[in-house]
């Protein structure tokens, strides 16, 4: 059945973006690709599997849940690693499918190493450290009770990891804090050696430290923005331009968002368009209606503001967007049909509508815009 908008992601456009990272951080640190919230809107599915064809073998989800929907469709062997959330009965099912998690607390540690014992099998630990964000994670103390338990459970835990995670990276403000907390990592990472346990792979980094911060790179950088094609803030990208000799942005966006016009209508001049009077028509006017309103994530904010792109030219919103329609403005377009494509976001023609844009006007970050893409929207890998 067709629906009334689609998504289209680009599998030239990732391979671009993924060989742009790994030309960034060498042959040396691994590449963990961060799928969380369904993968930044792109659909964890879709995209777990074009990743791996494109050469990806990592992978970081949020939850268990997000590991087993991950778990469910990749098509080859990949590492998963769960970065927050998992409950006690799904830690057993994590350590049986050799999922590797965080764990910032002992409760954890203790209960994994349990089940990994009663399984007859090893879990795969990420310890991540509290460097201060002060979100989760062991500080000094904690982590000396917890230099003790892995002591006493070499047998059943293996610490494939120590992490941290930056409070603000992609921001010059949080300068001093982002190299305080990797002081703090480097301190307490001595700490834990001293003890007699050295991590396989020590990990901090985003996408914003990845680039601003080349220190933070370590054994493996998890990056998620960024291969989407979006750069974690203005900021990162000024010091990514102002650190090399490039004027062109080296990332491509993978998303299109589409749909088609549903019906056209001609409104005479004075009147009044769509829910109350927030927009009289200041001439005779022809409206396209589109079937995308607030429902499909096209936020409401974008009243009389956003615009779309039909027969590669811009298009206004005019009213409020609703529910399940928003209506806009073609006068100007030659030839406009009912069923010609419409782009929310994305390419059309020499124009686009870029998420920044589209972000700016509904005042939300590129990661929360993504990410609101509803989980029903169907998703279409295009070359
Ligand atoms: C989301 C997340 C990342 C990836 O962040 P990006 O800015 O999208 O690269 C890395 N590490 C942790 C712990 C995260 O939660």
């Amino acid at each position: 059945m067709l629906h009334s908008s689609y998504i289209e992601i680009s599998k030239s456009a990732l391979q671009n973006n993924i060989d742009f990272i790994r030309q960034e951080i060498g042959t040396s640190v691994k590449l963990s690709s961060v799928v969380k919230g369904n993968a930044y809107g792109h659909g964890i599915e879709q995209f777990g599997k074009l990743a791996q064809e494109c050469g990806i073998d990592h992978f970081s989800v949020f939850s268990a849940d997000e590991a087993d929907r991950l778990l469910q469709t990749l098509e080859k062997p990949a590492t998963i690693m769960i970065m927050g959330y998992v409950d006690n009965p799904e830690l057993e099912w994590a350590i049986q499918h050799e999922i590797e998690f965080f764990i910032f607390e002992l409760d954890r540690l203790l209960e994994a190493s349990a089940i990994a014992k009663k399984l007859g099998k090893r879990a795969k630990v990420h310890l991540e450290l509290e460097t201060g964000m002060n979100r989760t994670g062991f500080d000094k103390t904690a982590l000396e009770h917890a230099e003790a338990v892995l002591e006493g459970c070499r047998e059943y835990v293996e610490l494939q990891g120590v992490c941290t995670h930056y409070a603000g990276a992609e921001s010059l403000q949080n300068h001093e804090r982002v190299l305080r907390q990797l002081h703090a990592y480097e301190q307490q990472l001595q700490q834990l050696k001293e003890a007699g346990h050295t991590p396989i792979q020590r990990h901090t980094a985003c996408s914003a430290a990845m680039v601003s911060y080349p220190q933070t790179r370590m054994d493996m950088v998890r990056v998620g923005i960024m291969q989407y094609g979006f750069w974690p803030s203005p900021e990162t990208y000024t010091h990514y331009i102002s650190q090399h000799n490039e004027k062109k942005d080296p990332l491509r966006r993978l998303i299109n968002w589409k749909s088609h016009i549903m019906s056209l209508k001609s409104v005479p001049r004075g009147e009044y368009i769509g829910y109350g009077t927030t927009f009289q028509a200041p001439r005779d006017m022809v409206l396209a209606v589109v079937p995308v309103g607030y429902a499909w994530g096209y936020s409401r904010s974008l009243s009389n503001q956003g615009q779309v792109l039909i027969k590669g030219t811009r298009a206004g919103v005019v009213g409020t967007v609703n529910m399940n329609v928003m209506m806009v403005d073609v006068t100007n377009i030659l030839d406009v049909q009912k069923n010609d494509e419409v782009v929310l976001l994305g390419m059309q023609g020499d124009e686009s509508i870029t998420v920044a844009s589209f972000g700016e006007l509904s005042t939300q970050l590129n990661y929360e815009l993504l990410t609101r893409l509803p989980l029903n929207i169907p998703r279409y890998i295009i070359d």
